[in-house]
């Protein structure tokens, strides 16, 4: 069993059935190991694969704009200057903020945050495909103007209700304005994966011929599976000699996954948010791509952004949206890097690589195993033998393992009731009192450990005794 969160962070705290481990030793001492946290290369690399960015990409976060898009989302200024100095201070490659031309307040906003001087992050921010909204946004003081419009028939028909002769020729004109402010431009369709693929490369080709920045593909519904979007990329690679932003929605599960997909197939920019919020269930969560791209080239990512920031940047959003980390977050959540299976926690202290594709280290997480339990193994409990300074034989740990275990069918130990059985078996032994094999004198000596403190033991029952016996 896990231990239970503390609320908003996680992982942070020493849970109390957790033995910490020392930070990637095994691996970085034992220079004869070869299986160690990644490689430069990544495990996956397809040398022969020319098309793929997995080594040259960037992220467009857009917690500040598709994240207030989020349900529990409403962001006042300082809020929003917190998470972008956290982000900047991560390194994201480009902020993305709200239309300035959404509300007052949010053109305000997006004035503040421009004039923060961010050292790491360009800003930008997402409008609608219309001179009237590129004006405004080019007034700002931002780095560049992400712009978007429906091209799906959907959308056309029950949305906006222009033909692609009208999105192209305001797209051109869009374009060309904010060129000529001497500001960055991506033009991107909306629900691409169900826009008429003819009318997508068509758009694409003109605003590439006209010197935009970026295209951008976006899987507005969430629909898009990873050979889909390969397949899109790559085709759309081949007839755009710009970069190609990626956003994926995440309603089917797939945006890590789709997000990757792009990358290998020639995309170049990829957008996240913050613990993925966003319309609906969200998008690509910045600590999810970044677990994944580290498994690709854990160099790239390691010179480029500030991993141990992570945590910080995913509490501070997480508290201002009102909601908890996962328990199961890419890199952060509370169980991320705990091992808990017998086999498991010996490979583990042997060597974290065998069953760890990430070195917690890197993000400045601590490693746990979990000690407590049924399904421990002896050589975990010698671990905490030897973190407790006591000298036991091996078979000694494993037969005060054998009551560990007989105790955590019952219920599961707390480190402390582990390190109790651990010292009483220790102390008995010096003492005479106890021999390898007598569970039952272990019993009393654990009772009347108990009964001088006034605690109450962990009991097995006595018919689930027999049974065993
Ligand atoms: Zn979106």
């Amino acid at each position: 069993m896990c231990p239970a969160p503390d609320p908003v962070s996680n992982g942070n705290g020493t849970p109390e059935e957790m033995i910490p481990v020392d930070l990637g030793s095994a691996v970085n001492d034992n220079k004869k190991m070869d299986l160690k946290h990644g490689t430069k290369k990544g495990f996956y690399a397809r040398p022969s694969d020319f098309l793929s960015n997995t080594s040259n990409w960037k992220i467009i976060e857009s917690t500040l704009r598709e994240g207030e898009q989020f349900a529990n989302a409403w962001f006042d200024l300082e809020t929003k200057i917190k998470i972008a100095r956290a982000l900047d201070d991560f390194g994201v490659d480009y902020i993305e903020l709200t239309s300035p031309a959404a509300s007052p307040e949010s053109r305000a906003h997006c004035e503040a945050i421009c004039k923060l001087g961010l050292k790491r992050s360009k800003i930008l921010t997402h409008i609608r495909c219309h001179m009237d909204d590129a004006r405004i946004a080019v007034e700002t003081g931002v780095d560049g103007v992400d712009v978007v419009i429906g091209t799906s028939s959907f959308l056309r028909e029950h949305s906006h209700g222009k033909d692609m002769t009208w999105i192209t020729k305001t797209a051109v004109e869009v374009i060309e304005f904010v060129k000529s402010k001497g500001i960055e431009i991506r033009f991107s369709s909306e629900d691409s994966f169900r826009s008429d693929l003819v009318d997508l490369l068509s758009i694409y080709q003109t605003v590439d011929k006209v010197g935009v920045n970026r295209v951008g593909v976006a899987d507005t519904v969430g629909c898009a599976d990873p050979r889909q979007v390969y397949e899109l990329v790559r085709t759309l690679r081949g007839v755009v000699h710009c970069d190609i932003e990626c956003h994926f929605h995440n309603d089917t599960g797939c945006a890590i996954a789709n997000a990757y997909a792009a990358l290998e197939a020639g995309a170049t920019h990829i957008d996240t948010s913050v613990l993925g919020i966003g319309e609906r269930n969200g998008i690509t969560p910045l600590g999810g791509l970044i677990a994944r791209m580290m498994v690709a080239d854990p160099d790239y990512v390691k010179s480029k952004y500030n991993l141990t920031m992570l945590r910080e940047v995913e509490n501070l959003v997480a508290e201002a949206v009102e909601v908890q980390v996962p328990f199961n977050n890419y890199i952060t959540g509370f169980c991320a890097f705990t091992h808990k299976a017998g086999i498991h926690a010996k490979a583990i202290l042997a060597n974290p690589a065998t069953y760890e594709i990430l070195n917690p280290a890197d993000f400045g997480m601590s490693r746990y195993v979990s000690i407590g339990h049924r399904l421990t193994g002896w050589n975990a409990v010698k671990s905490r033998a030897e973190q407790l300074n006591l000298d036991m034989t091996d078979d000694q740990i494993k037969d005060a393992t054998a009551k560990i275990k007989e105790l955590a069918d019952v219920r599961t130990q707390s480190m402390e009731d582990v390190d109790i059985i651990l010292r009483v078996y220790h102390s008995a032994i010096l003492e005479g009192k106890l021999k390898i094999g007598q569970p039952e004198v272990l019993d009393r000596l654990l009772e009347e450990h108990h009964e001088s403190r006034g605690t109450s033991p962990t009991r097995v029952p006595d018919a689930k005794r027999q049974r065993t016996d």
